[in-house]
């Protein structure tokens, strides 16, 4: 799931399953179409990435707030924040040059904590 999760990312365009398929393969040689598609629909699924279909071709991409996640301490599963950071104003008071960011909150997933009360 991680590696397809990191071609979705390393693109800078939207992507189809077949593409995502090929770059997997280059790590996971195993790997099947029917594996990959079944980790862009969990990702889609969890709000990781998001999808749109030009006809009959669908694309994946990375969700908008996806570049802020929470992982569960308990489950390990992966969950998209809506957090936004205002790059301008960090670049801004820090002087650095930025073009992205990416951030991991660490924590409980709901439905985890519900089961621990
Ligand atoms: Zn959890």
């Amino acid at each position: 799931m991680k590696v397809v999760l990191d071609i979705v990312y390393d693109g800078i365009s939207p992507i189809s399953a077949d593409q995502v398929y090929e770059l997997a393969r280059r790590q996971l040689p195993r790997i099947s179409l029917g594996t990959v598609y079944r980790n862009l629909n969990r990702l889609v699924a969890a709000g990781l990435i998001s999808e749109s279909k030009a006809g009959a071709i669908q694309c994946f991409f990375p969700h908008p707030y996806s570049n802020t996640h929470l992982e569960c301490r308990l489950c390990g599963r992966l969950y998209s924040v809506p957090f936004d950071l205002s790059l301008h104003q960090v670049a801004k008071e820090t002087g650095l040059s930025l073009d992205g960011y990416e951030l991991r909150l660490k924590g409980v997933c709901k439905e985890c904590a519900t089961r621990c009360t």
